[in-house]
């Protein structure tokens, strides 16, 4: 058997076409500020994808490159001018910010009405209570893809394994209140292989290339894969050996081409959302 792929790559194509009609009838264009502090050639790239999504979409993007040496107080001096800027819906600071920089003082420094990744501590709490506020990209992303996949969730046992702020603790939330049962794996978890084993759904946000192999997922699960690791080789590789468990599983994600294009076309949606009010 061989898994059937969920295609982050179409839908995120789908759902930015989608967006693209909805800006072409607004008078004022959405607006998107991206912050970069430093020099990691990941985030480089990262930006310039958003850049480009933002071009198809219609948003106005503006990058403020930083040099790696950027003091914390001109990166929140930053932020405050696109809070207060009226053309400015959305604010994203690029991930992993330099050493130096507390990213909890950063991330809390954004307007929460224009924190289009959803990690403002305002956002986090919306999620945890489910009170409306900006879901982050990611776990957006990967719901919009079980949903367009047609993978049941009501009663579904999902396995998360990572418990990142980011991607694993909050996507564990977004299953939750699609009527999962939930399990949160991390690395202090007992017998990894015998929980993942139970997951209908698994979610795969470990960071360590083709960490989850064939003997880890049940026969017919879908398995959502969210890493973005360099292989010994030099290629891009997810945290699930695709190659091995797409025999078993009954859905998988590719990387490239499976969470990364959904996340995203996320952040055009809560930007084009940001800026609808
Ligand atoms: P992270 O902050 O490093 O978190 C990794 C998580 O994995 C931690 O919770 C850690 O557990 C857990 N873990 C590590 N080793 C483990 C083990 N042996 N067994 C079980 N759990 C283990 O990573 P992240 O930011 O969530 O990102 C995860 C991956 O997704 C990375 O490859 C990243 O590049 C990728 N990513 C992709 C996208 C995208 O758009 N495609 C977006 C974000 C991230 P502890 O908490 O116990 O340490």
């Amino acid at each position: 058997m061989s898994a059937v792929l969920m295609d982050g790559k179409a839908l995120a194509e789908r759902i930015k076409e989608t967006l693209r009609e909805r800006v072409d009838g607004m008078t004022i264009k959405p607006g998107l500020t991206v912050i970069l502090a430093g020099e990691d050639p990941a985030s480089k790239v990262y930006v310039r994808n958003k850049e480009r999504a933002c071009e198809t979409v219609g948003i106005r993007s503006r990058v403020i490159r930083l040099p790696d040496a950027v003091s914390q107080e001109e990166l929140l001096a930053h932020i405050d001018a696109a809070n207060r800027d009226e053309a400015v819906h959305g604010i994203l600071v690029q991930l992993p910010l330099p050493r130096h920089i507390d990213g909890a003082v950063v991330l809390k420094a954004i307007d929460p009405k224009k924190d289009v990744d959803g990690f403002h501590v305002e956002n986090a709490g919306a999620l945890l209570s489910g009170a409306p506020g900006i879901a982050p990209c990611t776990p957006s992303g990967i719901m919009e893809l079980l949903k367009d996949s047609g993978v049941p969730l009501e009663g579904a046992h999902a396995v998360v394994v990572g418990r990142s702020n980011i991607v694993g603790k909050p996507v564990a939330l977004l299953l939750l209140q699609a009527n999962c049962t939930v399990t949160l794996c991390h690395s202090k978890t007992r017998d990894l292989a015998a929980v993942t084993r139970q997951a209908d759904i698994l979610v795969a946000a470990v960071g360590r290339p083709r960490f989850i192999t064939r003997d880890m997922v049940k026969n017919g699960a879908a398995v959502v894969d969210v890493g973005v690791n360099r292989c010994a080789d030099g290629s891009l590789c997810g945290d699930v050996d695709f190659e091995q468990v797409r025999e078993v599983a009954g859905r998988i994600t590719p990387v490239p081409g499976g969470v990364g294009p959904m996340t995203i076309a996320m952040l055009m949606a809560n930007t084009l959302r940001a800026a609808e009010g």
